[in-house]
């Protein structure tokens, strides 16, 4: 019997690589072809094949084309530090924005009091730091290329909220997130409210909103009440990008397992240690590793590269052909890793140092 894909935007999706194609299938997801690859190259999440589908991503390229206005969408729960999982949606979104793309940022306060229990008030000093982060990877935030709010401070989107809600069942959010509380509910009906309000703000326009496929249940019920609610609106598109496994081999960087990934405040000796544990793609010992190579598709190591710290397309490509041969050792090549991890943090937290300031001021708190 074929296995039940499980797919939980607050909890754990039991994904694995051969899974992906059927999610595709099952869901309508649209692959990232190769002549749209070619297209968006300069996006480097598209380039490295790490994002793997989208949803009406040609309704973008078009604007792009044209020269007309689109918009890119996330946002991010306040409820911890980035880490490496989560930081790969704001990257994403930098990446977009360079492409032309207006971003649109949300700050899910409501959801971290529905899913975390954070009152708000205690989630500012940690939306604070997310939003410091994001400028320091590079997010340009003038008013002509980005927009950041608060949900529970944005009475538009509250708005928003309770006008879909109008065609919303109970029958309909449990046949997408199955049995959760009123509150789980609610965050997602203004996480809905939360991917229109581009298109409420600047008129109609594509948006894509980058996710993981975790986050697909939310971007499924949002075309949907767009469609049926807003008329001349673009249903947003999305872009799905394959989840980070925890370098500890647990199936996901959750923040409730601090085992399973590293923060972008974390102490460097921390760090140091949790890269030295990961999960790789090596054989059992050095003699094998020579004879067999090694298995870099399945590596934290190689992923942890690929996703944030090597800037270079083609030393990404020479490690993975010499670690295929048996050419490249994984004590040389962790702690080269842990060089380049720790080098692009020392950095980062510089930079941020500087933006906490100007987080505030686009936060509205003094
Ligand atoms: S050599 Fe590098 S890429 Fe290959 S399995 Fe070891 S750590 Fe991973």
């Amino acid at each position: 019997m074929a296995k039940k894909l499980n797919i939980d935007p607050w909890g754990t999706s039991n994904l694995e690589e051969e899974d992906y194609a059927r999610l595709i299938q099952e869901f309508g997801i649209s692959e990232i072809t190769e002549s749209l690859r070619q297209k968006m190259l300069k996006n480097r999440f598209i380039r490295r094949k790490i994002i793997f589908g989208h949803r009406d991503m040609n309704l973008v390229f078009k604007a792009m084309e044209a020269g007309q206005p689109w918009a890119v969408m996330s946002g991010i729960k306040p409820s911890g530090p980035f880490h490496l999982g989560t930081s790969t949606t704001a990257l994403e979104i930098v990446e977009f924005q360079k492409m032309g793309g207006k971003v649109f940022y949300g700050i899910a306060d409501v959801e971290s009091w529905e899913d975390n229990g954070i009152p708000w008030e205690e989630a500012e000093e940690t939306m604070v730091d997310n939003i410091a982060d994001i400028l320091a990877f590079g997010l340009d935030p003038s008013p002509e290329k980005a927009y950041i709010w608060r949900q529970s401070k944005e009475p538009i989107v509250k708005d928003v909220c309770f006008k879909v809600s109008r065609l919303v069942t109970q029958n309909m959010l449990n046949a997408i997130y199955g049995e959760r509380t009123f509150g789980l509910y609610l965050s997602s009906l203004i996480q809905v409210a939360d991917i229109i309000l581009p298109q409420i703000l600047d008129g109609p326009q594509p948006t894509v909103v980058p996710v993981g496929i975790d986050q697909d249940p939310h971007i499924r019920l949002t075309r949907d009440l767009t469609r049926r609610n807003y008329k001349d609106f673009f249903l947003p598109g999305a872009t799905y990008h394959y989840l980070l496994s925890g370098i500890d081999g647990s199936d996901k960087m959750a923040k409730r397992n601090p085992n399973s990934y590293f923060t972008f405040n974390e102490p460097f000796k921390s760090i140091e240690k949790k890269i030295k544990g990961t999960l790789t793609g090596g054989r059992r010992n050095l003699e094998e590793q020579r004879q067999l190579g090694g298995e870099p598709q399945k590596c934290m190591v190689y992923k942890i590269l690929m996703y944030h710290f090597e800037e270079d397309d083609e030393k990404l490509a020479d490690d993975f052909e010499m670690c295929v041969k048996g050419e490249l050792m994984c004590g040389d090549h962790k702690k080269e890793c842990i060089e380049k991890v720790l080098a692009f943090i020392e950095n980062h937290q510089k930079k941020k140092e500087k933006l906490i300031d100007k987080a505030k001021t686009l936060l509205k708190i003094e």
